[in-house]
């Protein structure tokens, strides 16, 4: 039986940043066991959207600090060839008359005390940053310049290749079939090639998290919910340098991105279809439903109403019963950290996420709380529940 400092489960944006700060922080026996290749379970589907605009306060300084790391990802990880795929276009957000315009002013306010850099615009500054939209119904008006999109498959092959020249072992094609635990504390899995011994590992599994519930008997709330992407193109370009833009006056609550520099990428922030198995295999897209996103583009960026379908695709989010995710220790089980739950918005806290993860894992301080991110929230009720209701930014 081979043994390690720390194993961890899963290399997906999440587990390749937790493997490569476990390195960074010192821990020179690591291993990564990935059931199938390095980001290839639900990361790559991701839009791959980084703001730090949240109306839980909580996540702003973990997406902050994320945000540091993927403008500065090569430094960062010490590799001058990794890239994060960043277009730095800002994030722009609006929201008429109703019941989501207190909440944008009080999210926006939060991101400002906390030293963030966020602009009120009126209406005319707003269409010059994105000219092919109106905000002729828009009551508020916010702008992140510090923000953008990236590269999950990047991010994730960054952080692991970082984390292999420290040393880290990582497996792919590797399934964890158990946690060995002995006395009320982790001792190693147990998989179809062998079995690894560790008094540490950290599961960062996803939508297949419920396998903790199944190994340990913990509760485990985290269903996977599949959402549609589209990519769409009309007869004006969204250029990478028009801002990504969340509506939170359309039905759909949609958000919009540049996608290649020419295509928009669209897709709803509310909630989207329930799966009985963790299953990230590509779903049915009807053409009525196509339709109905393309009527609310339609809306807002009035040369839309001729735009054509390019491709389309569907990924799955991890969601939890507050739309945030489940970070640190199981209380009961010792040796065992998990991460799971991001519920479509892990990938802008993934480097941040990797870091106090490891930094639990390690027995150091985090550079974050993770008290209010506990399983026992869903318990207590101290729940981080999102203001603009599920499925939106949270
Ligand atoms: C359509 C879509 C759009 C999104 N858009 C955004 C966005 O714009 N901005 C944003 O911040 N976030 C977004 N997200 C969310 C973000 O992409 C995810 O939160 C993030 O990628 C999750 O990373 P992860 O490492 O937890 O999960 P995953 O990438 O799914 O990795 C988990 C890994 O664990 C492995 N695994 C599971 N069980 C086992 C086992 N027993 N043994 C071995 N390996 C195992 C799996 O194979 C998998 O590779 C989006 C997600 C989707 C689906």
């Amino acid at each position: 039986m081979q043994s390690f400092d720390a194993i961890v489960i899963g290399a997906g944006v999440i587990g390749s940043s937790v493997a490569y700060h476990l390195a960074r922080f010192g821990a020179r026996n690591v291993l990564v066991l990935e059931r199938t290749q390095i980001g290839a379970g639900t990361s790559t589907q991701s839009s791959g959207i980084l703001r730090t605009h949240y109306s839980v306060i909580e996540n702003v300084e973990l997406a902050r600090q994320s945000w540091s790391v993927f403008t500065d990802f090569a430094n960062y990880l010490g590799d001058a060839e990794a890239s994060a795929g960043l277009v730095k276009c800002g994030y722009l957000i609006c929201a008429p008359e109703g019941l989501k315009l207190d909440p944008l002013r009080q999210a926006l306010e939060g991101q400002r005390a906390k030293g963030i850099t966020v602009d009120f615009l009126d209406q005319s500054t707003a269409r010059d940053l994105l000219p092919i939209a109106h905000f002729d119904d828009a009551a508020l008006i916010g702008y992140e310049p510090e923000a953008g999109f990236a590269d999950a498959y990047l991010v994730a092959t960054g952080f692991a290749r970082a984390a292999r020249r420290l040393g880290v072992k990582i497996m792919e094609g590797v399934n964890v079939e158990k946690l060995l635990t002995e006395n009320g504390r982790v001792v190693g899995v147990q998989t179809a090639q062998g079995t690894f011994h560790s008094n540490t590992v950290i599961s960062t599994q996803n939508i297949w998290a419920g396998d903790i519930e199944r190994w340990t008997g913990i509760s485990t709330p985290v269903k996977a919910e599949r959402h549609t992407v589209l990519a769409l193109e009309g007869p004006e370009a969204y250029s990478f340098k028009m801002p990504v833009f969340k509506d939170l006056g359309s039905p759909g609550m949609l958000y919009c991105r540049s996608y290649g520099g020419k295509q928009m990428l669209v897709s709803e922030g509310t909630v989207g279809e329930t799966l009985a198995e963790p299953d990230n295999e590509q779903g049915d897209i009807p053409m009525d439903y196509v339709a109905e996103i393309g009527e609310q583009v339609a809306e807002r960026f009035p040369s839309f109403g001729e735009a054509g379908l390019a491709s389309a695709w569907t990924g799955v989010y991890d969601v939890t019963p507050d739309w945030n995710p489940v970070l640190g220790r199981l209380q009961g089980l010792q040796g065992l950290v998990v991460g799971y739950g991001f519920s479509g918005h892990g990938f802008k806290l993934s480097p941040g996420v990797g870091r106090v993860l490891a930094q639990e894992a390690l027995g150091l301080a985090t550079d974050v709380a993770l008290a209010p991110y506990a399983l026992e929230r869903f318990s207590t009720g101290q729940l981080l529940t999102g203001k603009y209701g599920l499925g939106a930014v949270s």
